[in-house]
This record gives structure tokens, sequence and C-alpha cells, in this order.
């Protein structure tokens, strides 16, 4: 715990990021340059993440499994276009136990290749399909320019795979988890997300087709928040996965992967955080509310703690904290948890008591506007209505925020200005010379072709060309 105030979010949007993840207590730096340690606090955050997605992933019929961290380096270059994108990314392991290994093993980027390896194994008819399997772990991409959960040399993350008898049924399974993406960070993460497909320079690598849903930042930076991937039948060529369909002809799979990572606590942070600290959306904090007794001597205390104790009875169907550290004052406390971003603090003081109420305080509306007085009757409805209240105006607010730096430039000198704060719709040509030229003289690459077009057809914004598709530029994470 630190009492030095951070930077404001206007001084500098970086630094104030940096130093809330390390006094929030979310992660810490690990001795080997660019990992993360991630503190319980953080990883609660996680888990209820992680509890969020998992349902809807059980709830769509995938099942969870577990596969290695080894894979062996020959796997890799089955795939060209796989190897050739991760390559400069691979940490890979040439001593086992002392001894040389006969070949390298990588440590895995990702997990198509070791996965496909094994879907050739098990998948041998149309019956076995589709193979619709997750998988919770940890990967490796040896990053040079890291940064607290945004980018770091080893992350968490989902990963799934699956295996279909049609390119239909793929494709459909990629955009289902595309809308799964999509509905977790709207409805559980409050982050407003734009859904859409990415370009081909901007692509996985191996894939036919890449989607994301893509969050605006408070710096107005685009963060790529989830993918979900169409990937053809290159993986099941060169794993050589083959079924016998309903005619007893064989014939290759057709695959998916889809990802999210710890990298969305940082959408999060930069989606919702203000100078104080974190706020947390209440679907996924670890505590949605923190009690904080106040009291001057062991008479008052005694009071107290007994209604805290009935308070904290009544609220059991919350995740709730309740302050009993002794050496702090009620103000360090309201300082700590706002950092923190818990999302609602009750109050519980002797004149509360004599009056028969409580004090809320909303951590999205600080100071007075956010304060109210409750019945003690009528705690456990109105924290229910409030976290929702909260939920909800928390997306509100990014959307609003998203929308006030969202242009149409009408041209590309306006397109140039428009991404130095903020994010360009704009018709492009699909040609990625035009897409280079943004990249090189504006820093803004694209982000998306979002799912929602609006039809017709305009002239690209870099070259003039006729165009059936708009696009967002933005500079990103
Ligand atoms: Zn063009």
């Amino acid at each position: 715990m630190s009492t030095e105030k951070l930077p404001t979010r206007a001084e500098n949007f970086a630094e104030w990021y940096n130093q809330l993840v390390i006094k929030a207590e979310l992660a810490d730096y690990a001795p080997v340059r660019g990992c993360m340690v991630v503190r319980p606090y953080g990883w609660t955050l996680w888990e209820n993440i992680q509890q969020a997605l998992d349902r809807r992933f059980k709830a769509t019929g995938h099942v969870n499994a577990a596969f290695p961290l080894f894979i062996p380096m020959s796997f890799l270059e089955k795939e060209k276009e796989h190897v050739e994108g991760f390559s400069p990314e691979l940490a890979i392991v040439t001593i086992g136990g002392g001894e040389k290994l006969e070949e390298p093993l990588v440590v895995r980027p990702t997990s198509e290749t070791v996965i496909g390896a094994m879907y050739s194994k098990w998948i041998k008819s149309y019956r076995d399909l589709p193979v619709l399997i997750n998988q919770w772990g940890n990967v490796v991409r040896w990053e040079m320019r890291t940064k607290l959960f945004l980018r770091t040399l080893e992350f968490y993350w989902q990963e799934g795979h699956t295996a279909h008898a049609t390119a239909a049924e793929a494709e459909e399974e990629t955009i289902r988890m595309l809308d799964v993406y999509t509905d977790f960070a709207v409805n559980d993460g409050a982050v407003p997300v734009v859904p859409g497909r990415k370009s081909e320079a901007e692509k996985f690598a191996g894939a036919v087709r890449s989607y994301t849903i893509e969050a605006m930042m408070q710096d107005t930076r685009a963060l790529q928040s989830g993918t979900s991937h169409f990937l053809g039948q290159n993986f099941a060529k060169a794993f050589d996965i083959q079924f016998l369909d309903w005619n007893n002809q064989l014939q290759y799979v057709w695959t998916t992967s889809w990802g999210l990572s710890t990298r969305f606590i940082g959408a999060i942070i930069m989606a919702h955080g203000d100078d104080q600290g974190l706020v947390l959306p209440p679907k996924l904090a670890p505590f949605q509310a923190v009690v904080v007794p106040i009291y001057k001597n062991d008479l008052e205390k005694t009071k107290v703690m007994e209604v805290v104790e009935q308070v904290r009875q009544e609220l059991s169907g919350f995740r709730l904290q309740v302050d009993t550290r002794e050496e702090l004052t009620p103000g360090f406390k309201f300082n700590d948890w706002e950092l923190r971003g818990v999302p609602l603090r009750i109050e519980i003081g002797p004149k509360d008591i004599e009056k028969g109420t409580v004090a809320f305080a909303r951590r999205d509306l600080p100071g007075k506007t956010g304060k109210s007085f409750v019945p003690h009757t009528q705690l456990e409805g109105r924290v229910a209505e409030l976290l929702q209240t909260i939920q909800a105006s928390l997306y509100e607010r990014a959307l609003s925020f998203r929308q006030a730096h969202t242009s149409e430039p009408q041209d590309y000198a306006e397109l140039a200005q428009v991404v130095q704060n903020g994010w360009a719709l704009s018709w492009w040509c699909g040609s990625p010379d035009c897409e280079a030229k943004v990249k090189e003289e504006t820093k803004a690459s694209t982000r998306c072709i979002p799912m929602e077009q609006p039809g017709g057809e305009g002239i690209c914004i870099v070259c003039g060309a006729k165009a059936t598709e708009k696009v967002i530029f933005a500079r990103s994470y």
C-alpha cells in the first residue's frame, strides 16, 4: 500500500496505468524481464473473468482439456505462415535433464499445432465431429516491448480449438465465439466493443479469416480484446486431420481457434479507471462492496461491529469485504478501496446506527453525487439495484466516450488528424498498400472491418478507388 498519489490520466496516461497496476496490487514485475506476477487481487479478477467465459463456453457445447506446454519444433514448421508469424517470438528448449535434446522443444506460443496432431489421431469419421475443446492455460511469446497485462513474455488465456465436417459449420462456430466474446465484454466487462474482421495484414498467422473485438481505451487507443479465427483446412492439411464422410470419402476437417487473455484486465483498467484508481465493473470485481466500520472508542466499536455483523449476514449473497484493519483511519481505508476500484462502499458509524441507516458511496460517482443513506431493512435490495445501475452506467460512459472520439473523416488529411486523438471510420478499398501508407504516415493501423456495415459503396479514403466496406483506423496497443 502506498500513499503517494497516482499521476493523472491527462498528465501521463501510460504512467497512470503502470503505477495503478502496481499500487492496486493487481500484478508486479517478475525477476525475468517482461514477465509478470499476477497478485491475488488481480488473479481473483481473472478468475471471475474465467467463470463468466467458461459458463458461456459450456452453454455453447464446449468442454475443457489440457495440452502440453512443450511442442516439437518440427510441428510449428508444418504450417508455413504459422511458423513465419511466430518464429521471432519463440522460446526454445534445447537441453533437458542435462542432455542436449534430439529435437528442440518450443514453449507453446499458441497450441494449434499440438492440438492438430492430437486431432488427427482422434478424428476418424464424421461421427467424431464436431470436436469442441477449450483449454485454459499460459503461453509464451518473446516480446521486446512489454507492459503488464497488455504484452508480457508469458500470459494466461483460454484457447478454443474446434474441428468440423464442413466449412459452413466452422465459419458459423468462428462467428458464434466472436459473439460470445462480445456478449461477455459488453455485459460482464461493461466494455463496449466493435466486433469485426481483421485485414489480411492483421490476421492470425495461419488463418483464412480472423475476427476481433476492439475496445477504445481512455487515451483513445484501440485494444484488441479477443480474437476468433477461421482456419479453413490449413492446419487440417498440415497435420493430416482427415475423416470419412457420409459417403465414405476421406476429407480434411475444417478448424477454428479463438482466444481471450489476461489482456482483458488491461481493457477493464483503461476503459473505466479514473484519477483515483481502478473502477471495476460489479459483475467481475473481486469485491462488489466493502464495509468500513467507523468508531472512536471501544463503546462505539461494540455497537458498530454488532451492526456490521448483521449487515455481513444480510449481504452474504454478494462478494463482500469487511475492512476491520485496526491501525488505519476510515479516511485512509476510503482511499485504499477507491484505488482498488470496489464498486460500492458501505460506511457504518454511530450516527448511522442511531438513524437506522447505513451510508452508501458509489465508486463510479465520487463525492456527494454518489452518496446515499439506506435503511437497514432495505439493504439487500438496494445493493442489488445499485450494482446493476453501476454496471450499466460504466458501459454507457465508456460507450459515450467512444462515440465522442469516433469520426468519419472527409479526406485523407482529416483522417491523419483524427487518428491522433480518436478512431476514424472510413471507406477502404481493401488494398494492403493503402493500409500500409496510413500506418507509415500516421501510426494508425486497421483495427477491424466492423460486422455492422452501412451497405452501398464509397471511395477509399486513401486512394479514391471504389470501396464496399468501412474500416476502423486507430493507433493501438
Ligand atoms: Zn485504397
